[in-house]
């Protein structure tokens, strides 16, 4: 059902890794992968087999053996960290062969335990498409936790950051599981191609998160590694989807653990008032990366430094592309006017947020946000940051 996209098409029923796994619904999809509910025949319990597609493992094969080290390394650095209970664990991988054009390719799956509906659905059917307060700061102690973790101890750089890749761990798995099986998978709705087939679509329709539960209760991992770095050496290729990328990334230059707290900066913003924070857009003088620069500016206040506008002649990347030369050096080029835009007044056109609780939530939102990586809080310090604190 769908070849075309290089997933494996799984069926309900069918038996993976020499028999051992047994598919019973969707879970959700990716860009890389889908994911599946199955039962493990000689553990007897329910796992989630994320199956990669032909291209991502592809895409994966040199560094294959690189993404089983990172996970490798996220499961036995340091278990005591209190960071290690919100990172997904991984129990098992295998290789299943499918067909791609008549031949045959290699998909990698990734089994690991099943967790519930991700924060970034559990937003999108909030009222207002924002959380409480309350619960922002629940989701964000955890995965900073999480972050502390894989940043500090295991030395990797998760590189996608976002609310999708934040699920929630279910209270009781095994009626979250009996319940789930009660309700729609997500993949059932037919879409006919223009040769009129049936095509599978791959619209989730989320296990939900039981809102009757205390919204500061809510209990989070931290998932898909897939595109997870070594945070030395530092890389330059882009990562992460652009409203949540960091500006080091956007210049080609060399880029490590900060960039996710850039995302997570982003996230928090996103998650107390369901908008974008850069919602870059490109307009008749200028790209969206132009733009997103630009926004960065007007929110913080602050000017690049020079290593990032390749003033200083040594770490250059693309920042040609972007800044001036000459007399003009180190502004942008094809932006000029400014505004300025605190990003406490656009907190403010979204919610309603003031005094003591508005310069708290600024304070934090700015230790992330700060263009130049060095000198944003990491993670550990951001734990101990007035607004997270218990009242
Ligand atoms: P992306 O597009 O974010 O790169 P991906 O192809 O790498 O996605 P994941 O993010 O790992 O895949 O998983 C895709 C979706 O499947 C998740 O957003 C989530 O809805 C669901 N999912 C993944 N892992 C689990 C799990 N362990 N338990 C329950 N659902 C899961
Ligand atoms: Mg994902
Ligand atoms: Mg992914």
């Amino acid at each position: 059902a769908n070849e075309g996209y290089g997933y494996y098409a799984a069926r309900v029923g069918e038996h993976l890794g020499d028999g051992r796994y047994n598919i019973v619904r969707k879970l959700g999809w990716g860009r890389d992968s889908n994911v599946w509910l199955a039962r493990d025949l000689v553990e007897k319990r329910y796992v989630a087999l994320k199956i990669l597609s032909a291209h991502a493992t592809k895409t994966h094969h040199i560094s294959l053996e690189l993404e089983l080290k990172l996970l490798h390394r996220l499961k036995n650095t340091n278990p005591a960290h209190p960071g290690y209970k919100h990172i997904l664990s991984i129990l098992d991988h295998f290789s299943i062969t499918g067909k791609e054009a008549g031949e045959d390719v290699s998909h990698l799956c990734l089994v690991s335990e099943v967790l519930g509906e991700g924060v970034g659905s559990i937003r999108r059917r909030s009222e207002g498409l924002m959380l409480p307060q309350g619960m922002v700061k629940t989701i964000l102690r955890q995965v900073l936790q999480a972050l502390d973790y894989v940043h500090r101890e295991c030395r990797i750089v998760h590189t996608d950051i976002k609310p999708d890749n934040m699920l929630t761990i279910p209270q009781d798995l095994d009626s979250f599981v009996e319940h789930s099986l009660t309700t729609e998978p997500p993949s059932s709705r037919p879409v006919i191609d223009s040769l009129g087939r049936k095509i599978q679509q791959h619209t989730s329709q989320p296990l939900k998160y039981s809102p009757s539960s205390p919204s500061s209760s809510i209990q989070i991992k931290l998932i898909d590694f897939g595109h997870s770095c070594p945070s030395e050496p530092h890389s330059t290729h882009t990562v992460q989807p652009l409203e949540l990328r960091a500006p080091e990334v956007i210049l080609g230059l060399p880029w490590s653990t900060p960039v996710d707290i850039w995302s997570l900066g982003c996230c928090t913003f996103e998650l107390l008032t369901g908008a974008w924070l850069f919602n870059p857009q490109a307009e008749k003088g200028w790209t969206t990366e132009d733009d997103a620069l630009a926004k960065m500016i007007e929110y913080t206040g602050e000017s690049f430094p020079d290593e990032m506008t390749g003033e200083d002649g040594r770490s250059t990347g693309r920042t040609k592309q972007y800044f001036e030369r000459d007399i003009f050096l180190g502004r942008l080029r094809r932006i000029t006017e400014f505004d300025s835009l605190p990003v406490e007044e656009i907190l403010q056109k979204y919610i309603p947020i003031k005094g003591q609780e508005l310069y708290e939530c600024g304070s934090f939102l700015r230790e992330m946000l700060h263009l130049r990586p060095a000198d944003r809080s990491d993670a550990s310090t951001l734990l101990r940051h007035k607004w997270l604190e218990d009242y």
